[in-house]
């Protein structure tokens, strides 16, 4: 007899994040300082005891669904990016998102919680994480539990290398300029430094492993609600082209 437990979790929120593809996301949280998410409550847990002293954590762990890989098929074997995209370890051994529970987990800062409109939220920096991705679980990290100086990770042992400088066309420039003022007008909370943010992004080198050699290829990815129009240059720089 072959037994079968299953879960049924509900979602208890949602992010609003710049990420509106999965293409360009960092690969893990807090490798950009920038971008500026919100996590939303849902009925019946928008209740604002359910986050009462969370403002006492500087740092949260999310935990959500991958629910746009949800439907692909789960192997035991995966190539992480960071070994170039040809050696296969096992998935257990991997944060890919092709897991036979598709479970995600982000360690992110927490900025300030929020009220507005019977709306209960909270204000996140460096989330990894896709708009409207579904939330199942918050906890408070814990530093004397939560981090381990002394863990060894292997492969994954150092932040991926930012090798690249990014450089703006003088149009780029100005829309990211534009972009910002008007964000910023819209908001009372956390200040947007759109520059840094794509800077960052980019620098992190979005590209699939096998596509890493020099091509004049003009590469896209949606942030908010614009394309983020970039190529690598001959001399190993990063021109931003457009926000379109
Ligand atoms: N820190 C998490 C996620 C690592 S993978 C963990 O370790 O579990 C990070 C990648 O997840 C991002 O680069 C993005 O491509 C992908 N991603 C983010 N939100 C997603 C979603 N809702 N569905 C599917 N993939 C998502």
């Amino acid at each position: 007899m072959f037994y079968m437990e299953t879960f049924n979790f509900t979602k208890i929120g949602l992010i609003k994040s710049c990420y509106q593809e999965k293409f360009g996301i960092p690969r893990q949280p807090r490798l950009e300082t920038e971008s500026i998410s919100e996590l939303i409550l849902l009925p019946p847990y928008n209740d604002l005891n359910s986050i009462r002293e969370i403002e006492q954590f500087s740092h949260l762990w999310l935990l959500f669904v991958f629910d746009q890989t949800q439907k692909a098929n789960w192997k035991p074997l995966i190539r992480p990016p960071r070994l170039g995209g040809n050696k296969r370890i096992g998935v257990f051994a991997s944060r890919s998102t092709f897991r036979p529970n598709p479970i995600g987990m982000s360690a992110v800062e927490l900025f300030t919680t929020k009220l507005k409109n019977n709306k209960v939220s909270l204000l996140l920096k460096g989330c990894d994480l896709l708009n409207n991705t579904p939330i199942i679980d918050i906890k408070p990290y814990i530093p004397y539990s939560d981090a381990i100086p002394n863990a060894s990770a292997g492969f994954a042992s150092t932040p991926p290398n930012t090798p690249f400088e990014v450089y703006f066309s003088d149009t780029a420039l100005q829309q990211c300029q534009q972009f910002a003022a008007d964000y910023n007008k819209g908001t009372d909370d956390l200040k947007l430094d759109l520059k840094k943010l794509i800077i960052q992004i980019l620098q992190l080198d979005p590209r699939p492993s096998y596509q890493q050699q020099p091509s004049d290829r003009v590469y896209a990815m949606r942030l908010y609600n614009f394309d983020l129009r970039w190529r690598y240059c001959e001399n190993g720089t990063i021109l931003v082209l457009e926000l379109k």
